[in-house]
């Protein structure tokens, strides 16, 4: 594999930092060209005194100076505007997007633009945008490889196989740690209670969507983009040792699982090496420790909010951006303590009963979409 000259963006957060371990266990096949966070300058600084990047973007400007003073040989960035052209440095082979929520979108399209092969961790790019990235997809020399563990797996059960066979994507979700309260208990949840994640260790957001199983809807949605599948056959199933990261059912009723420990580094270095493997020093399965594997079915009384993504899709057009921002607000909201947990699924479905637009999709109809629907969704249950 010729070495793969590398942008990470959000290289401060728990996707971007696991990203640097790989870096580090392969520094003979990796080069790191630029890193990117939000406010998290000390982190940064560390990060950019270790990898020698060419390029360093701070999002939060408050702490440009700062950050400036701190480090040297780099050329510093101020602004999360900025993120697009990073995408695109010329230098670049390879972007990881580790960024989160809306923020990581338009970096998504500029890479793609800019004919880098893209790493997906920010599925909030596809489900805002899915329908735009595909078309630039298709214009475009490269590939978006995704990092979220259920689409890896999906892509390595697909290795050899013909697309039109398929029958049915089986997408895995732990549950979370809410998977056997009752209505009534979730009433309750706190924002401590909702963080604590049973199997995986995230980012907030991503943490709290998969409490609510909004993470499960969002990736129904990026599946439905990256492999060109309607939802209805798209079903997604509670495992709650995640150990299965999805599977593919063919037209002849085979099926094919991809296993492993929950370890975000496998589905990354599998989008960084992508078609090649490459070893990666991690904990493996134990088989004579295993035992059980259990499924359940999803309770979407319990779990709406994934009932409202698979209706967003159905819905086309603007319906899954609208979805998203919502979303976006309602958490940051609980996490502010603003409104209780079983309210972020109500902030979500009433912005979808409320925006609306004819508008025809683009980089700027969207970013008004994202925006009319973050004002509307900060305003409601107050
Ligand atoms: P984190 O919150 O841990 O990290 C986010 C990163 O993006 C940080 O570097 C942060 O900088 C930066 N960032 C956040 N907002 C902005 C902004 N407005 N402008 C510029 N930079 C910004 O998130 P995760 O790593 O958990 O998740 C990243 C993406 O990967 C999400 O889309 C998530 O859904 C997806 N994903 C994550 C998984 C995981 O295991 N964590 C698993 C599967 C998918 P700073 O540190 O300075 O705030
Ligand atoms: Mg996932």
């Amino acid at each position: 594999m010729k070495k793969q000259k590398l942008a990470i963006l959000g290289s401060t957060g728990s996707i971007g930092t696991q990203a640097l371990d790989i870096v580090r266990q392969h520094s003979d096949k990796f080069e790191i060209v630029a890193l990117t966070a939000n406010s998290n300058w000390e982190l940064l600084a560390e990060q950019v005194k270790e990898f020698s990047p060419s390029y360093t973007l701070i999002g939060n400007e408050g702490h440009f100076e700062t950050l400036k003073n701190t480090i040297n040989h780099t050329e510093v960035i101020s602004g999360s505007d900025k993120l697009p052209e990073i995408a695109s440095l010329e230098e670049v082979d390879t972007v990881l997007n580790a960024l989160v929520g809306f923020a990581g979108f338009e970096s998504t399209v500029a890479a793609i633009r800019a004919g880098k092969k893209v790493a997906l961790a920010n599925k909030e790019s596809l489900v805002v945008g899915g329908a735009l990235i595909t078309e630039e997809l298709k214009k475009s020399k490269t590939e978006l490889i995704p990092v979220d563990s259920e689409h890896s797996a999906m892509l390595q059960c697909l290795v050899g196989e013909s697309m039109s066979n398929i029958e049915k994507i089986i997408i895995t979700a732990s549950g979370g740690p809410f998977r056997e309260f009752s209505l009534k208990q979730m009433e309750e949840v706190t924002v401590a209670e909702a963080l604590n994640h049973p199997n995986w260790n995230m980012g907030a957001k991503i943490t709290i969507d998969s409490s609510t199983m909004m993470n499960k809807g969002l990736e129904i949605i990026e599946a439905y983009w990256l492999f060109d599948i309607p939802v209805e056959k798209i079903e997604p199933v509670i495992h709650p040792q995640s150990i299965i990261h999805s599977m593919i059912t063919f037209i002849d009723g085979s099926s094919k699982a991809q296993l492993g420990l929950p370890d975000m580094k496998v589905p990354i270095i599998y989008a960084l090496g992508y078609p090649e493997r490459l070893p990666l020093e991690t904990a493996r399965i134990d088989w004579n420790k295993i035992q059980n594997l259990t499924f359940e079915p999803v309770d979407f009384k319990r779990f709406p909010c994934v009932k409202l993504a698979m209706d967003s899709i159905k819905l086309g057009g603007y319906a899954p951006a609208v979805l998203n921002a919502a979303n976006e607000v309602a958490v940051e909201r609980f996490l502010n303590k603003e409104i209780g947990y079983i309210y972020i699924a109500e902030v979500v479905e009433k912005s979808l009963a409320k925006i609306e637009s004819s508008d025809s999709l683009n980089i700027e109809t969207l970013k008004e979409i994202d925006k009319e629907t973050r004002t509307y969704a900060a305003s409601i249950l107050k």
